[in-house]
C-alpha cells in the first residue's frame, strides 16, 4: 500500500489531468493520505500536519508539465521538503581537538554500548583516528564485559576501573590515560535505564560537566516510535547534546522518528545504525531518509 504513494497521489489528482496546475481543491484531497502515509512511517501527529501544511502552501499554482504527472511533482516537493526538515545536508563530527572527548547517552537497550564500538571502528578506519573506549557504566559489570569484547573486536583499546564506584573520575582517569598513551578521541559509554531516572539524569550531567565533552550523541531506538521522540526531548533538555543516533534501522521501520526527533529538538541526526555488526554503520543523509519515509 505505501510503496506507490506516487501512484496514490497521482489517482487523487486524477482530476487535474489537463488543468495545468495544481489548485487548492486538489491539494487538500491528497493532504489526507500525505499525512496517513507519514503517520504510518512513524511521524508524530504534529509534525505530519505542519509538513502537510507547508507542503500545501509549495504546491498550489505549481505547474504541471506532460512530462511529469502530478503525483510524481508532489512526491518530488515533499522529498526536498523532508530532506530540507532533516538537516539537508550531513552533519559531521567535531573532531578538531587533540584529544576529542564523545560522551553516548540513552536508555539501556537503545544501542549505546554497540554504537559505542562502532564508532571508534569508523573513526579508526575512515579517519585515522585512535580512539580509546571508556567504560563509565558502574551499575552493571556486564556492559564492561560488553565492551571490552567489541573493543577486542576492533582492535580499540578500554579503559575501565571495575573498583571505582564513581563516574566522574572513572572518565577523567579514561582521560588522563588517552593523553598518557596518545590516543586522539576518547568516547565514554555511560550507564542507562530501563526508563528516564532523575539520578541517572543527574550523573550523566556531573560527567558531562567534569570533561565539557566536544560531542554529546544520543542514541535511541528508531523502532521505538513515539517513545525515541520523548526521550529525545528530554535527555536535550538535560544534556543539550549535539547530535542524535538513530539504531535498529536494518528493522522494518520506516524512519519517521528521524523527522520527528529532528523537528521537535532541532539537533542533527549524525549516525545511523544498520545492524548488529561492528560495520553496521553510516552516516546519516537526510536525502535517504527522506525517500525511505515516503517509500
Ligand atoms: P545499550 O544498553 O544501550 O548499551 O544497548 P546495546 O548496545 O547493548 O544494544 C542492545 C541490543 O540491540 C543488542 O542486542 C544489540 O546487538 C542490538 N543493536 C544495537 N544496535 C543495533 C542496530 O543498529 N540494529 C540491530 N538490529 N540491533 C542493534
Amino acid at each position: 500500500m505505501f510503496e506507490n504513494l506516487s501512484d496514490k497521489l497521482d489517482r487523487a489528482f486524477k482530476v487535474l489531468k489537463g488543468q495545468g496546475s495544481i489548485t487548492e481543491i486538489n491539494v487538500a484531497e491528497t493532504m489526507k493520505e500525505i499525512r496517513k502515509a507519514l503517520l504510518d512511517a512513524d511521524v508524530n501527529y504534529k509534525t505530519a500536519k505542519t509538513f502537510t501544511d507547508d507542503v500545501r502552501q509549495k504546491a498550489i499554482g505549481q505547474n504541471v508539465l506532460t512530462s511529469i504527472s502530478p503525483g510524481q511533482l508532489l512526491t518530488k516537493l515533499m522529498n526536498d521538503e523532508l530532506t530540507e526538515l532533516m538537516g539537508g545536508t550531513t552533519a559531521d563530527l567535531e573532531l578538531k581537538a587533540s584529544p576529542t572527548i564523545i560522551l553516548i547517552a540513552g536508555l539501556n537497550g537503545a544501542g549505546k554500548t554497540t554504537f559505542t564500538g562502532k564508532l571508534a571502528n569508523f573513526l579508526k578506519t575512515q579517519k585515522n583516528k585512535k580512539p580509546l573506549l571508556v567504560a563509565d557504566d558502574i551499575y552493571r559489570p556486564a556492559a564492561i564485559d560488553q565492551l571490552e569484547v567489541l573493543g577486542q573486536q576492533v582492535g580499540i583499546p578500554v579503559y575501565s576501573n571495575r573498583e571505582s564506584t564513581d563516574p566522574v573520575a572513572i572518565a577523567r582517569e579514561g582521560i588522563a590515560h588517552a593523553k598518557q598513551n596518545g590516543n586522539n578521541v576518547v568516547i565514554i559509554d555511560t550507564a542507562g535505564r530501563l526508563a528516564i531516572d532523575e539520578a541517572m539524569m543527574q550523573e550523566i550531567e556531573r560527567v558531562k560537566a567534569a570533561v565539557n565533552p566536544h560531542e554529546i550523541l544520543f542514541v535511541v531506538d528508531s523502532m521505538t516510535g513515539q517513545d525515541a521522540v520523548n526521550t529525545a526531548k528530554v535527555f536535550n533538555d538535560r544534556l543539550d547534546f549535539t547530535g542524535v543516533v538513530l539504531t535498529k534501522l536494518d528493522g522494518d521501520t520506516r524512519g519517521g522518528a528521524a523527522l520527528s526527533i529532528k523537528s521537535v529538538v532541532n539537533k542533527p541526526i549524525k549516525f545511523i545504525g544498520t545492524g548488529e555488526k561492528m560495520e553496521a554503520l553510516d552516516v546519516f543523509h537526510p536525502d535517504r531518509m527522506a525517500s525511505r519515509i515516503l517509500g
